[in-house]
């Protein structure tokens, strides 16, 4: 056994037995068992530093007799004698905390467990805490039911506190009115009703060596991720009055031990660390304690913090930048409650983004496909900053403009010649909606047209499953049912027909069966379709999918044999991502209807067109109601236009050569993402265009993974089993190697 092995085996995901602990607690080289100690901390622990503080919210009269507590009726000392606060005294004070980046509150009562009548009062309390303030809330009210708990959970409580104070073989000597079993029910009884969970203790209570060990253990069974450790404050008036403090060593040696039985948890500093020398609170953070209970005394508290922020500065830990985002801010499909971390950019420029804290990172995902010639480029810039100088914007509605004029003429002139008529909208999902309207709408106006009144029964929607076409309401109806959740919003979200995604591989063999069911369906169903809509060789978010060209063309022959119309969603796919110009190229099928979005402005705004043929056009223009009944308020907005007209000049400039650009990021992945396939953590690789996928076996853990990925210093949103990059055309191969190469080093590094 040696002090290196045991490091080794922590931080490579192994344990320590209880036997090694006491052989690491006895080690003769202290300040070498600090720093394996330490970097276990680094390695494993958060680095941000988290501060949660408490308020007495109810003193004295326990008639609990632990040896310790000033608090105790059984003990004559001076303690502070109280009943519950008020409500608006709780969120004095959790305001004056927040204002001073404390990310959490709790309130602390003394006894036994509170009387249903001040349970109703805190919760009551909490309630209202909750409605003035965001701060996150615990508490630590004794020993509680799952009943009393669920209604402190539903009222705002994330977090319960319960002390297990010492070892399990040490708590009956210092208490004799209830048993640690009981703080272990009510541990658990959180759990259940949806609670995080903290405990800890005091140490320095005559517990030996042994025993303080066992309690670290006792911590770690029970997976207790936030533990508060007190330093015993002897009371006067109290049985441990005369109790003997612990050494500086004895207590580092302590917090080092912690740290080796539970190397991922919070160990948090709580009571009686006044007790320590600056020095030695500076080892203590250093070795392990990555976070604490900071004053409770209003009129000091801020300088009170302030302090003990340089302190914790100094030790190498930071702060959460983003307090304020956390409590109020709602992130793309993230819990309030429990947000994912979120990182602060500061500015973009070329293939990367600057984060707050300075560091600086090759970004691998254009923003969501959009950014495609990167951040803050200065022809884009221009267009925007001289358009707002004349107007940034103004109705459409009976007004044009040559913003619009000019970005329509250079959409017609990338595009096929069908498709004539071109319908601004504000972004993706919004234009989804117009185009699955305008098929309704032409399917309608065409039964005017012929008197055959069934066509307005052609209503509904066909898709292929694994899409995704956006968040609004019938943009989601279309979306995968089970990755999409059709059955979260229940009657109220129109019913599609779906059939499954082509197997066949864009550089596989066509499988003529593919498109069986897409037959077997509009075959059975056409009376009541309108249209088909997907996505045109890439499947983005719902799968990250390349598929065939001959389904495209076979999905055409069966729409016209059926009268449907062909709507291709090429907002992921539009702007020369697949290595084509847009994904209709690679079959040469042209839509009836077309949709484009998030490059359109070069990711500057939110924008999106639809485009149709005239044959749409026409029809629901000479026929009843004669007008397309869409019109939004931003309809066609000339910033957004402007900047759209300058991203496609430049796209478009020789000088750009976006194909030679795409071509070269496409065999740069090949080469370098490719060699996945070996790894046994994953199922496949594909390269198209300037998109490349590794699909893993098991779904990753995205927050995790995340933070790898800044670690090494990129920018990648993994998702479900899908780690994928489309970076801005403007990478640079050494950009793109590194990128390449974070994704492989963090895909290699997962559990396979
Ligand atoms: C992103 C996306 C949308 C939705 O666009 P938003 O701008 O997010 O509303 C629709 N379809 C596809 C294929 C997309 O990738």
């Amino acid at each position: 056994m040696t002090l290196e092995n045991l490091e080794k085996r922590v931080l490579t995901g192994g344990a320590v037995t209880p036997e090694e602990a006491e052989w690491l607690a006895t080690h003769p080289d202290k300040p070498a068992l600090y720093e394996a100690a330490h970097r276990i901390t680094v390695a494993l622990a958060s680095q941000e530093f988290d501060m949660c503080s408490i308020i007495n919210a109810k003193s004295g009269r326990c008639p609990e007799n632990c040896k310790w507590c000033a608090q105790s009726s059984h003990y004559h000392t001076k303690a502070d004698v109280y009943e519950l606060v008020d409500k608006e005294e709780c969120l004095t004070h959790a305001e004056a905390n927040q204002a001073q980046g404390v990310a959490r509150f709790s309130l602390v009562t003394s006894g036994r467990k509170l009387s249903p009548r001040n349970m109703d009062k805190v919760c009551e309390s909490v309630r209202y805490m909750r409605q003035h303030s965001s701060i996150h809330l615990c508490a630590s009210l004794g020993l509680l039911g799952q009943e009393e708990l669920r209604n402190l959970h539903e009222a705002g409580v994330t977090r319960y506190h319960c002390n297990l104070e010492t070892a399990p073989s040490y708590f009956p000597t210092l208490c004799s009115t209830h048993t640690q079993e009981e703080k272990v029910a009510t541990l658990r009884a959180a759990r259940a009703v949806g609670m995080e969970v903290c405990s800890g203790g005091i140490i320095g209570m005559g517990e030996s060596l042994k025993q303080r060990i066992e309690f670290a253990f006792t911590l770690r069974e029970l997976e207790i991720l936030s533990i508060p450790i007190n330093l015993l404050q002897p009371i006067a008036g109290t049985p441990l009055e005369h109790q003997t403090p612990l050494t500086e060593e004895e207590i580092l040696t302590t917090i080092a031990l912690f740290r080796f039985i539970n190397p991922t948890a919070y160990l948090r500093f709580a009571g009686g660390r006044a007790q320590l020398s600056e020095e030695a609170v500076k080892k203590a953070l250093h070795i392990g304690v990555n976070s604490a209970i900071v004053g409770d005394m209003l009129t000091t508290l801020g300088s009170q913090v302030s302090k003990d922020k340089q302190l914790i500065t100094e030790a190498g830990y930071h702060f959460s930048d983003s307090q304020f985002d956390r409590e109020h801010l709602w992130h793309p499909y993230t819990s309030t409650t429990n947000p994912l971390p979120v990182y602060q950019v500061e500015r973009g420029d070329g293939a990367t983004i600057t984060l707050k804290d300075g560091r600086t990172l090759i970004e691998g995902m254009s923003s969501w496909w959009c950014m495609i010639h990167g951040y803050n480029h200065p022809v884009l810039n221009r267009a925007l900053t001289e358009q707002i100088a004349k107007m940034s914007h103004v109705m459409f509605g009976g007004l044009t403009h040559q913003p619009a004029i000019e970005l329509g003429k250079l959409l017609l002139s990338i595009l096929p010649a069908p498709l004539q008529k071109i319908f601004y909208a504000d972004s993706g999902s919004v234009s989804v909606e117009v185009a699955m309207k305008m098929a309704v709408q032409y399917q309608y106006a065409k039964s005017k047209a012929t008197g055959n009144e069934r066509l307005a029964a052609k209503s509904n929607f066909v898709t292929i499953r694994n899409g995704y076409h956006g968040d609004t309401w019938n943009a989601m109806s279309v979306c995968d049912p089970v990755t999409g959740m059709h059955s979260l919003f229940g009657s109220s979200l129109p019913v599609r027909y779906f059939v499954p995604r082509p197997t066949s591989r864009i550089d596989g063999e066509w499988h003529p069966s593919d498109a069986d069911e897409l037959e077997a369906c509009i075959a059975a169903h056409h009376t009541e379709l309108a249209a088909l809509i997907l996505e045109p060789i890439v499947q983005g978010t719902g799968g990250m999918w390349f598929y065939h060209p001959q389904y495209l063309i076979e999905a055409a022959r069966i729409c016209k044999k059926y009268d449907l119309l062909l709507i291709f969603d090429e907002i992921a796919t539009g702007f020369g991502r697949t290595g084509k110009l847009f994904a209709w190229e690679h079959a040469g099928v042209v839509p009836d209807i077309l949709c484009i979005g998030k490059a359109l402005t070069g990711g500057y705004l939110t924008f999106s067109a639809v485009l149709a043929t005239n044959e749409v056009a026409d029809t629901i223009s000479n026929n009843a109601p004669g007008t397309f009944m869409h019109g939004p308020t931003f309809m066609g907005n000339p910033l957004a236009c402007a900047v759209a007209a300058a991203s496609i000049k430049l796209l478009m400039s020789p000088e750009y050569d976006w194909q030679k650009r795409v071509a070269r990021i496409e065999a740069q992945m090949r080469d370098e993402l490719l060699p996945a396939k070996q790894l046994p953590q994953v199922a496949d690789v594909r390269v198209l265009g300037a998109i490349g996928v590794i699909e893993m076996k098991e779904p990753v853990d995205m927050a995790r993974m995340q933070q790898r990925f800044v670690d090494e210093g990129v920018w990648v949103r993994p998702f479900g089993r899908l780690v994928y990059v489309m970076p801005p055309y403007i990478i640079e191969p050494p950009q793109l190697t590194k990128l390449t190469g974070a994704l492989i080093n963090v895909v290699a590094s997962c559990r396979s």
